[in-house]
């Protein structure tokens, strides 16, 4: 459904993007992840339209993109982190507006407009002001404006960012009843509990570059030893390095956190001995059931080389 070859996207001298090669089967969600600056939205954005580039082909539903942007356009929708709705006008009124610039109207407005209030549980607010709902239902209504063009792919840019669990497990909801309406979705995410829950394969994306790209549970293979992470509460950077250098069993994250794959008791008995011997106190210790979380930090850490 979507292949992307040898993508390259600079601003000015900066490689945002650096020979991206990925592939995207029709019907699954996948979960884009990366740390901040990764690239996540401007590949995002490309895949819209949004954004040129400077060399590489992306295909999308076998057109090419930089051939055919307008008709990859009309079956595919964005769904911003931000909202963009209009306060003043209801959510009917909002609704109608958004369909209006998409020339979207008659039978076929009915039938979408139908559909993305159901599965959005919109029905009865339709004559509520949008400025007047709650952060999630304007988060509700700005997936339905995206569903008005009955998109075959939907790109998601962080959609739980900022909203309380009981809202997130509901837009998580939504999002898999777009895969059984055999919808392709593509999902950037900083959480990763998210993207376990829901996504089928995964992309990391780090520096530009895709460095790990399979299915969901072939990646968690790759932690099947079990990584332990183990959190500190802020100390001497220069110490905690010391401490890492003369211990191969563990990996500095970052000032205040240590990764330690394949742990075991012997290993762990070793650290936590050199670490409090060195005065440094333990935050927490989270132990396998975090399993994406530990891949991502090994992959992403910036202590490692991914050259
Ligand atoms: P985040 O998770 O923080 O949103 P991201 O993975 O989406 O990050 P991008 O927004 O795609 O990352 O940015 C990738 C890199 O390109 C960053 O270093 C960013 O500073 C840079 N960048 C993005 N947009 C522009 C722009 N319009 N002009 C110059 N540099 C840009």
């Amino acid at each position: 459904m979507i292949t992307i070859k040898n993508l390259v996207k600079r601003y000015g001298t900066h490689c945002a993007l650096d020979h991206v090669d990925l592939h995207v089967d029709k019907g699954i969600i996948l979960g884009l992840l990366g740390p901040n600056g990764a690239g996540k939205t401007t590949l995002v954005s490309i895949l819209n339209g949004l954004t040129d580039f400077q060399e590489g082909t992306v295909e999308i539903f076998g057109l090419e993109l930089d051939k055919e942007p307008r008709a990859i356009r009309r079956r595919s929708s964005f769904i911003p982190q931000s909202l963009a709705l209009y306060d003043n006008l209801t959510v009917i009124e909002n609704l109608r507006f958004f369909a209006g610039i998409q020339k979207i109207s008659g039978q076929c407005l009915r039938d979408t407009l139908d559909s993305a209030l159901s599965v959005n549980r919109l029905h009865s607010m339709l004559d509520q002001k949008a400025g007047t709902l709650s952060g999630g239902q304007k988060r509700r209504l700005n997936i339905a404006i995206g569903l008005l063009n009955n998109p075959e792919i939907l790109y998601f840019d962080e959609p739980t960012a900022g909203i309380d669990p009981e809202l997130r497990n509901d837009i998580l909801e939504t999002i898999r009843c777009f895969k059984e309406q055999g919808k392709t979705v593509i999902y950037t995410s900083h959480y990763m509990p998210e993207i376990e829950k829901i996504c089928d394969e995964v992309a990391i994306i780090d520096h530009g570059r895709i460095i790990r790209q399979g299915p969901l549970a072939t990646l968690l293979q790759e932690e099947k030893g079990g990584s332990a992470i183990i959190e500190l509460l802020p100390a001497s950077e220069k110490k905690l390095q010391q401490l890492v250098d003369h211990h191969d069993d563990v990996e500095r994250v970052d000032a205040t956190t240590l990764i330690m794959h394949r742990h075991n008791g012997q290993k762990m008995g070793r650290i936590l001995s050199a670490l409090e011997s060195e005065g440094f106190a333990i935050r927490q210790i989270r132990y396998g059931t975090q399993n994406l979380e530990a891949l991502f930090l090994r992959l992403t850490s910036p202590e490692r080389d991914h050259a």
